[in-house]
């Protein structure tokens, strides 16, 4: 088939390279300039593993194709692909001035059958909107349709997650369009749920609030554990074990971050308050995970009393292990309260330096943790990444000033760093 996808970003990108790697033609169309001319010559703007082989590959054998004009990737498909990004507005809404934008485009530019695809993210209803948009703005009376195609990619993992995913949602209100989504992901084989449109849209803020769920929930049960020394490690293995709860999402520490979860979170919460309903559980799951991130700062005063300047090393800047995404990471905010009180600030991300370097200000940037741990009074562990995990202790804590380890991901062995001279502190541990 003949795909365009509008918007280049994590999701546009994954789903336009991986769509190519099927055997569509696929165009990849952003409004960003300078994004599009790097892509052409090959350059990613982003670190996904396993995402550049594969778009320079799918640009070597012509599959794939990027351009700055939203018309000629219009002209050009049959199916179109809105990934555009929708971020919060002040007011916690999503600002749809992006699907907007696109909707308006896509009408003005077609020439025939065209069936949108709605994949960003969008609060129930968008995708009525976008059908009148383009209903208002089209030119002669072609015909198209619309559907809702929420994705669940994960950051770190997308790739795999695009081509083997649990489910793949789709909503629609015509056979065509039914009959040309399940075509289009027939390859995958995997599980199709074909619902209506708004179900579709709910599946999505669903999904991400009821993980954002998860996760405050065993961090508010961390604070329980550290109450009366018990290990919320523990606590979780024996609740996840249970096939109705399951163990993912059941990690405590710093909080959830990521350009999804807060933002999808409010904007639920929001379109819910439009429509009359007060989503209290959900704000009171917002409120514990900004809450989490101010306990974690509370942890290191508790342990080094006064913070103004100590030295702080801090391992992980990425919301998230396996990316370089910054968008809304705990550890970011963590840095920029303990630079706000007067520490000296030391850090380290294998993957997130470079952005990094754009946002952060009176930071120390090292190259690996062993120089970021070099005579630090306490080392905060923020990201979970693999390379933290292994990392030499007898080395480690030749570097520091002090061996203080505050585990905010409660990725390390509390026996065997006791047992290696380390103080160790970490999220709902019992132990401070
Ligand atoms: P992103 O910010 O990485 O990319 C969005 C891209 O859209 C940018 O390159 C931007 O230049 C482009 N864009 C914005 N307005 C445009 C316009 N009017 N015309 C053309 N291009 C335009 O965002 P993302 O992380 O890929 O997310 C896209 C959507 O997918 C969001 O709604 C997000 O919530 C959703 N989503 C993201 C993830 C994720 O893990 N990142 C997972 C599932 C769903």
């Amino acid at each position: 088939m003949n795909i365009s996808i509008i918007g280049a970003g994590y999701v546009g990108l994954v789903t336009g390279a991986c769509f190519a790697e099927l055997g569509n033609k696929v165009i990849c169309a952003d409004n960003d300039v300078k994004k599009i001319s790097g892509l052409k010559k090959g350059l990613i703007p982003i670190y996904e593993p396993g995402l550049e082989e594969l778009i320079l590959n799918n640009l070597k054998n012509k599959r794939l194709k990027f351009t700055s004009s939203i018309g000629e990737a219009v002209k050009a498909s049959e199916v179109i692909f809105i990934a555009v990004g929708t971020p919060a507005l002040e007011n916690g809404e999503a600002d749809l001035t992006g699907i907007e934008n696109v909707a308006r485009s896509i009408a003005q530019n077609m020439d025939g059958y065209r069936l949108v695809v709605e994949k960003s993210t969008v609060p129930v209803e968008t995708c009525a909107w976008v059908k009148k948009t383009i209903a208002t703005y089209i030119r002669k009376s072609y015909k198209f349709d619309v559907v809702s195609n929420p994705e669940f990619l994960r950051e770190g993992c997308a790739i795999n997650d695009f081509t083997r995913p649990d489910r793949i949602v789709v909503g629609v209100e015509s056979a065509k369009a039914r009959r040309i989504m399940t075509n289009l992901y027939q390859p995958l084989n995997r599980p199709v749920l074909i619902t209506n449109i708004k179900s579709a849209e709910l599946i999505k803020h669903a999904s991400n609030a009821f993980l954002a769920t998860k996760i405050s929930f065993i961090n508010a049960l961390a604070r329980i554990c550290d109450r009366v020394g018990a290990d919320v490690k523990e606590v979780a293995q024996g609740m996840g074990l249970d096939n109705r709860i399951g163990r993912y999402f059941l990690d405590a520490g710093l909080g959830y971050g990521g350009s999804c979860f807060p933002k999808d979170l409010e904007a639920f919460i929001t379109i819910a308050g439009k429509l009359g309903y007060d989503f209290k559980i959900l704000k009171a799951v917002r409120d514990t995970n900004e809450e989490q991130r101010k306990f974690v700062l509370q942890k290191i005063k508790d342990a080094l009393w006064i913070i103004k300047d100590k030295t702080i090393a801090v391992l992980g800047l990425a919301f998230k292990p396996n990316t370089d995404d910054l968008r809304n990471s705990p550890s970011i905010d963590l840095i920029n309260a303990l630079i706000g009180e007067g520490s000296k600030v030391r850090v380290y991300d294998p993957k997130a330096m470079g952005k990094a370097k754009k946002i952060l200000k009176d930071v120390i940037f090292c190259n690996d943790s062993y120089q970021a741990a070099k005579g630090a009074d306490c080392l905060i562990v923020a990201t979970e990444w693999n390379e933290f995990k292994e990392l030499d202790f007898i080395k480690l804590k030749k570097m520091l000033k002090r061996p203080l380890i505050i585990d905010g991901r409660n990725i390390y062995d509390l026996k065997l760093l006791k047992e290696l001279g380390f103080t160790y502190i970490g999220v709902g541990r019992g132990n401070g």
